[in-house]
């Protein structure tokens, strides 16, 4: 079926009306309504060739939530009217030793992503959720909880769920991995659309947080938000103040930052997360971790089953992401502004307007 979308043309051009061909049901596939759909850097990377791909036009969106219209007839699990979410990935090869621990998204054979991916069956790339319907596979939705409220997915809660299903299992990941829990020190560097939640989850885990931001403009809303400390790395000698003091340090920068000076803020057998994707390589002395067997690692969103299983988490600890709802005309202002850490702290987009 052919529908509605926003897609950039080329890479670094502005994003325009346009429309998109979802296919033909498979038999394990369900056809969604999207109602909500939000923008995370990433988009911006993509959209801008930051990871150069050849994919234009192209329609990015992978924090996606809408209602099931229709399944096909191998769907188990799902019915029409339920609602459900989307994330970064729409399928994987099912077999290597990650996809069956479930985790999808470290899939040996390549995860599909929701956009900008290649279509296992027929090659085709993949289109995301700035649209107003997508097909997906079953075993890559999640299922979103009611907000109670009586507006089911037309709630602006449920709006706010949304940018969970990237942001949230992004950070959500990493705190569980290294067991993040009550007498934990945590520190989050950057808080925008991944920080501000990894603020909330932290902080609903138990940990003592510190969000560490390049200007105290947003320490009100980090403290709202549950983190105990807020302090501004763009102070002299900051690290200094800091030295061996955190267990858990999430870096959600996607620039490049002088890591060293983080690594040196990592208590005894501490962790430095690398979240954000900054070009270039990282620079650290080997003193640094073999002095205090601290580590420095990665993590990419999240799989299948803890996709849920944070969905679940957030509804039950109710936490959703400071959102502004958008309408579609205003995608491109809201790239300049996400750029220019100008949102609060995500925004989300109205299927309706597309
Ligand atoms: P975002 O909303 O733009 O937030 C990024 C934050 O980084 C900003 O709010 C700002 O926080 C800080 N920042 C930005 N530019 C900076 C600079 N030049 N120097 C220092 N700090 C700066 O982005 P997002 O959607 O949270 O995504 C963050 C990064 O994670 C992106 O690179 C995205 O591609 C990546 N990502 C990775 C994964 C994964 O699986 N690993 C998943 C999703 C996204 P302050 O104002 O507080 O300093
Ligand atoms: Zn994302």
């Amino acid at each position: 079926m052919d529908v509605a979308c926003y897609a950039a043309p080329a890479a670094g051009a502005p994003l325009e009306k346009s429309t998109l061909t979802r296919r033909e049901l498979r038999p394990d596939d369900c056809l969604l309504a999207i109602r909500w759909a939000g923008i995370c850097h990433s988009d911006i990377h993509t959209v801008n060739g930051d990871w150069p791909h050849d994919n234009f036009p192209m329609t990015p969106g992978h924090e996606i939530v809408g209602e099931i219209l229709e399944v096909g007839p191998e769907v188990t699990r799902f019915s029409p009217g339920d609602v459900v979410g989307i994330g970064c990935l729409v399928d994987s090869c099912g077999e290597c030793t990650p996809c069956s621990e479930g985790f999808e998204n470290y899939c040996e054979n390549g995860a599909t992503g929701t956009y900008n991916g290649v279509d296992r069956h027929d090659g085709s790339i993949t289109q995301g959720g700035y649209s107003t319907h997508i097909v997906c596979r079953e075993a890559f939705l999640v299922r979103i909880p009611d907000p109670g409220d009586g507006l089911g997915v037309d709630s602006p809660r449920v709006a706010a769920m949304t940018p969970l299903l990237c942001a949230g299992v992004t950070t959500y990941s990493p705190l569980r991995h290294w067991k993040v829990g009550p007498g934990m020190k945590v520190a989050v560097v950057g808080m925008g659309g991944l920080g501000h939640v990894a603020v909330k989850l932290a902080a609903a885990m138990g940990a003592e947080v510190t969000v560490l931001s390049h200007s105290l403009s947003k320490k009100d809303d980090g403290l709202r938000f549950g983190a105990s400390h807020y302090y501004a790395t763009s102070e002299d000698g900051f690290e200094k103040e800091h030295d061996s003091e955190f267990d858990l340090i999430l870096n959600t920068v996607s620039a490049p930052l002088e890591i060293s000076r983080y690594v040196s803020m990592l208590a005894f057998d501490g962790t430095l997360v690398m979240l954000g994707l900054p070009p270039g390589g990282l620079r650290f002395g080997a003193a640094q971790v073999i002095g205090k067997r601290r580590s420095v690692a990665g993590s990419a969103i999240g799989g299948l089953p803890e996709t849920q299983e944070m969905i679940d988490f957030c509804a039950e600890h109710g936490i959703v992401a400071e959102s502004e709802v958008i309408a579609a005309d205003r995608i491109n202002e809201a790239y300049e502004r996400v750029t220019a850490s100008d949102v609060r702290y995500r925004f989300v987009i109205d299927a309706k307007t597309f």
